[in-house]
Formats: structure tokens, sequence, C-alpha cells
């Protein structure tokens, strides 16, 4: 099964042969081996877990965007997304603070758009630690 992870910028990931993806969509977390039924599900920001073969996993972070399945492929357009080595963790500690601030503060702000800014940066310093 291929897999590609593309943004508006650039493809982030591409791999002709993966075993498992597992990830977290809409309706839960999912896990899509080959010959997958076809599924469309947006995403919000979440950790790709991507299992080459028995022994290698890879991990990329995306924004939020859309998934698409097919039996032979996923496709997922992000908004934006990161390996982890792409990171820049001080970035995301202050987006971080930045959103908790925001929420915590509650006065004249956008909760919902605070929150997505939040589950951004905790997915991009949590695909860093693990
Ligand atoms: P910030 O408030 O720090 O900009 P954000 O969550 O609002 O964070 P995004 O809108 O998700 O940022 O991304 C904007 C661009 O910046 C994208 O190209 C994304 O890949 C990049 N980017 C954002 N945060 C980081 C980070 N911590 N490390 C590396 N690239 C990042």
């Amino acid at each position: 099964m291929r897999l590609e992870i593309v943004t508006p910028e650039r493809t982030v990931y591409e791999k002709e042969e993966v075993q498992m993806i597992i990830t977290h969509a809409a309706k839960g977390d999912i896990g899509i081996l080959p010959n997958h039924a076809p599924l469309i599900s947006p995403l919000d920001p979440t950790i790709v877990r991507v299992k080459l073969n028995d022994q290698l996993e890879e991990k990329i972070f995306v924004s939020g965007g859309f998934l698409e399945v097919r039996p032979d492929q996923v496709t997922i357009l992000a908004e934006a997304a990161e390996l982890p080595s792409e990171i820049d963790v001080e970035r995301a500690k202050a987006a971080k603070e930045r959103a908790e601030k925001r929420l915590k503060n509650k006065e004249k702000i956008d909760a919902v758009r605070a929150e997505l800014a939040l589950k951004r940066a905790m997915n991009r310093l949590k695909v860093t630690e693990i």
C-alpha cells in the first residue's frame, strides 16, 4: 500500500510500500491495512504512525486536513505536516503557551481556534518525544 502526505507547499512523506497506518480520524482511532474499504475523513491535528515492517515505524505530524483511503493507496492532504526532525521544539512550546494563555483568559478569543492551535502544538511536541 502506498502512502503520500502532501501539503500545499510540498510532499512531506512518500512511501511505495507500507504495512499499516495508524492515526486518529473523525470517528476515532483508525488502523489502515492494505485493501481497506474506501474512505474519506477530515483530520484534526494528529500524529500518523506508519509501520514499514515488523521492526520499523515512522511518525509524522499533520496539522489537520483530509485522509483518503483507497485499497492500494492512502493520501493525506494536510494544511501543514512535519517529520519529527523538522519540528522546532521551542517554537511549538511557545505556541502551546500562547494558546493556553488565550484559553485561560477567555475574553474575546476564538476558543475553537485557540484549541486547535493548542492541539497542533501538543502533537508537535509529542511526535518529537516518542
Ligand atoms: P505558530 O503559531 O508557531 O506559527 P502554528 O500551529 O500556528 O504555529 P501552522 O499554521 O500549523 O503553525 O504552520 C505554519 C507553517 O509553519 C507550516 O509550514 C508549518 O510546517 C510550520 N511550522 C509551524 N510550527 C512549526 C514548528 N514548531 N516546527 C517546524 N515548523 C513549524
